[in-house]
């Protein structure tokens, strides 16, 4: 459904009327009926509109652990959606069918959305599978309904989002993840043609609010495995917070980019570094014993135990490990 959107400039030459949207640092400058690098906005006489209002792509109930966070009610279910089309083009993109292809949508209105989500035993939704922030309408809207019936609003997302808008999501979200897919900005130019720093910007500004976040970088052979860079991704992090959980994710090959799968040794290897400042230090899509398992920071012990996403709070009393009475401020 076509809305108008919420962030954007017209800009007139005195022959034809062009828009600016300023939703995301792409800030793309559209002629009348030229859409954006993310397909889903359009300068519609002289307006920017946005087309994917309400219109979802995939819609089902995931365990939380699979957005990926594992610090905001582990064990939980979540109605899970998304739309068509992204601010970025990664070359390794794993649903790029859905983000860089049009497909057929189903409106869904905020209303009937947040019904669904109250029947399905869910703790609220996740706007995930491509990038929520070019979701920006949908998402203002359906978050504080979800609010009103004491659900939780999730977004999976690339941070790729100015800062005005941000600001606006920050007071009607409850937890993000952010895929900071490297810290080096000709990564971000050359495989995600996209920019680096306001990435960055976003995940400070998050760390300073009171949304929960968690952190996910897709180690890729090659491309972002090498101890420096992994060690100053890890201090970026850790200069904000040691507590702040990082997902390591393993590569498989897709859409524009061939590299071997990322081997466990090299994950091994990352967590390693990880953990010299991290407090939680994740691996995803491996099969390394005890990857998905949160570690009291303080005594080792096992606190969560999780295995195909089921989370077992087994060393938990309250927030507090059962063993040593570390506050691991996992929200349950
Ligand atoms: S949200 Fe879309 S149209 Fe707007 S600046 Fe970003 S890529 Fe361009």
């Amino acid at each position: 459904m076509r809305r108008r959107a919420a962030y954007f400039e017209k800009v007139s030459d005195g022959k034809e009327s062009e828009v600016v949207c300023l939703l995301c640092p792409a800030n793309c400058r559209l002629s009348e009926g030229q859409r954006g690098i993310c397909d889903s906005r359009l300068n519609h006489s002289g307006e920017l509109v946005t087309e994917n209002y309400g219109e979802l792509v995939s819609c089902g109930i995931d365990p939380i652990e699979k957005k990926p966070l594992f610090h905001f009610y582990p064990g939980a279910k979540i109605l899970s959606t998304g739309t068509t089309g992204c601010n970025f083009g990664c070359l390794n993109c794993q649903n790029w069918q859905i983000s860089q292809r049009k497909q057929p949508t189903t409106f869904v209105s905020p209303e009937q959305l947040v019904e669904m989500a109250g029947e399905q035993g869910s703790i609220g939704v996740a706007f995930t599978y491509t990038e929520p922030m070019i979701w920006f309408e949908y998402v203002r809207d359906v978050a504080p309904l979800l609010k009103q019936r004491g659900l939780k609003t999730v977004l999976v997302s690339n941070g790729y989002v100015n800062r005005e808008p941000l600001l606006e999501l920050i007071e009607l979200i409850d937890a993000v993840n952010i895929d900071l897919k490297s810290v080096r900005p000709e990564f971000y130019k050359k495989i995600c043609k996209g920019k680096l720093e306001p990435v960055l910007e976003n995940i400070e500004l998050l760390s300073g609010s009171e949304v929960h976040m968690e952190i996910t970088n897709l180690v890729i052979p090659g491309q972002n495995d090498s101890d420096e860079e992994i060690g100053h991704l890890v201090q970026f992090v850790s200069d904000l917070s040691p507590e702040i959980p990082v997902h390591f994710s393993a590569f498989h090959p897709d859409y524009k980019l061939s590299a071997e799968i990322t081997p466990d040794e090299t994950l091994t290897r990352v967590r390693k570094i990880a953990r010299e400042r991290l407090s939680y230090v994740y691996i995803g899509n491996s099969r390394i014993a005890g990857a998905a398992d949160t570690i009291c920071p303080q005594c080792q012990s096992i606190v969560i135990r999780r295995e195909n996403y089921q989370a077992s709070l087994v060393g938990l009393d309250g927030q507090k490990c059962r063993t040593c009475g570390w506050n691991t401020k996992i929200i349950l």
